[in-house]
């Protein structure tokens, strides 16, 4: 049995990009990314062409990022 080894800054281990399986720092991680820079940013880009604008009945526009939030907007103008 060995000693008590002793208390080195464990380096935090680089997480994988979800898609392209390129590593990124855990602080990326942490901000509740699984995908590296190049991942997140086109991830981004393609999330925002799905979104549409809708008009409501109260007359503004409002952005729509959730089908299950069109739908709701659709019942309730019913
Ligand atoms: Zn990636």
């Amino acid at each position: 049995m060995s000693a008590a080894e002793p208390a080195e800054p464990v380096e935090p281990a680089l997480v994988e990009c979800f898609t392209c399986g390129a590593p990124f720092p855990p602080a990326r991680a942490a901000l509740g990314y699984n995908l590296c820079l190049t991942c997140g940013e086109e991830a981004a880009r393609q999330a925002r062409t799905s979104w549409c604008i809708v008009p409501t009945h109260k007359g503004h526009y409002t952005r729509i990022t959730k089908k299950e939030e069109l739908k709701h907007l659709n019942q309730k103008t019913r």
